[in-house]
C-alpha cells in the first residue's frame, strides 16, 4: 500500500482498519453511489497520528479481498 501523507501535516498517515458502512437509509453518505453499491460501502480508513484526522478511502472488490 503506497504512502498517503496527512493533507494538514503532512505526516504519513496510519492504516486504522478496514470496514463496510452499512448504506441503509443512510444517503447522506455518498448519495451518488447508492445504484451501484448493493448495500454496503467497502472502506480503508486512515488516521493521521498528529492531528488525528480520519481519511476514508472507497475500495473496490478486488482491493476489499485483498485486505481481508
Ligand atoms: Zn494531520
Amino acid at each position: 500500500m503506497k504512502k498517503i501523507n496527512c493533507l494538514r501535516c503532512g505526516v504519513p498517515m496510519k492504516h486504522l482498519f478496514n470496514q463496510r458502512i452499512q448504506l441503509g437509509g443512510a444517503s447522506w453518505l455518498l448519495p451518488d453511489l447508492n445504484n451501484i453499491m448493493s448495500g454496503y460501502l467497502p472502506v480503508m480508513i486512515l488516521v493521521c497520528p498528529k492531528c488525528r484526522k480520519l481519511e476514508f478511502f472507497l475500495l473496490s472488490e478486488k482491493q476489499r479481498n485483498k485486505h481481508e
